[in-house]
């Protein structure tokens, strides 16, 4: 009998052997890009070495597998060839081991599996095998719209979740990614992840090894509702995740419905969001600094 998905949160129950559900591909891993990345926040990929922060690791990068297919539809997304499976090279599974240990040959300080809800079934048993002799940390940089059951598979396959928390309002979600169930998705997925994970862990050059860190992706006009994403996550863990606070959307082909993203976000919008975590308390936090709105941090594919 044919398997149908339910892998994630959309529960299309698609035939994946000779069609698509909602994240636009089959059950054969499709990879995009895999690629030393240097953008990502410092504890993951070093630092350069004019930084005087807690990471004194030099910049190595971050192995990053970009997945193709994606279970949201975000109006904002830069990569929309890619998050609509219209791009990329299939691969086997043996394949895409061989890939996480060229990454880690060539220097990667963990393995960065950028939008895998969709393969997390596949991707286990990939990490099942290779784990054993990887020796650097798999991170998964999730959306958060993930199901805390198909999460469980991952359960000891995971060092580090980079969990987006997008929004914290139905409505935005419904509006910006087809999503009302978003916020109390990603809440229970993310109290998964932390539950998978423990308190953050870090080497003595402040490289991560284990733990949280829940990006909030600042939206043009939409202070008042990052900063409710703040609220949520800091009092519901505390310091026990880091918290990212993101300053560099960059708007690509907007729809016409949505004007108000057709803009980078402003320095003072940043500020205030940044103003209001320090006001919270939040010690354990990223910051972006400078301009980092800049096509050039949206890799090439
Ligand atoms: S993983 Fe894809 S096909 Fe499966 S339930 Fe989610 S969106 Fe649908």
């Amino acid at each position: 009998m044919t398997e149908r998905c339910s892998a994630c949160p959309r529960k299309c129950n698609a035939d994946r052997e000779t069609g698509t559900g909602f994240c636009g591909v089959k059950n054969k891993i499709m990879i995009s890009r895999a690629a030393l990345h240097f953008w990502e926040e410092p504890c993951l990929s070093g630092a350069g070495e004019d930084t005087d922060g807690a990471v004194k690791a030099p910049l190595r990068g971050s192995g990053t597998v970009f997945f193709s297919g994606c279970n949201l539809r975000c109006v904002y997304c830069q990569n929309r060839k890619i998050s609509r499976g219209e791009a990329g090279r299939y691969v086997t599974e043996e394949e895409l081991a061989a890939e996480f240990l060229r990454l880690r040959d060539i220097g990667a300080y963990n393995i960065n599996l950028v939008t895998p809800s969709h393969y997390y079934p596949q991707i286990a048993k990939v990490l099942e095998k290779v784990r054993p002799s990887l020796g650097i940390p798999v991170v998964s940089n999730t959306s958060s719209y993930d199901s805390v059951e198909t999460l469980k598979q991952m359960d000891g396959l995971i060092d580090i979740y980079l969990a987006d928390y997008k929004y914290d309002s139905a409505e935005l979600a419904a509006k910006y990614s087809g999503a009302t169930d978003y916020p109390e998705v990603a809440r229970r997925a993310i109290e998964e992840m932390v539950r998978q994970t423990g308190a953050p862990e870090f080497d003595e050059d402040g490289i991560m090894k284990k733990g949280v860190i829940v990006r909030i992706l600042l939206l043009p006009g939409h202070v008042k509702e990052a900063c409710a994403c703040v609220d949520r996550i800091y009092r519901t863990y505390g310091d026990r995740v880091y918290l990212s606070l993101m300053s560099q959307y960059t708007p690509v082909d907007i729809p016409k419905d949505c004007p108000e993203l057709d803009r980078k976000v402003t320095k003072r919008e940043y500020e205030r969001l940044v103003d209001h975590a320090l006001e919270l308390g939040v010690e354990n936090a990223f910051i972006q600094e400078g301009d980092v709105a800049k096509e050039s941090f949206i890799p090439e594919f």
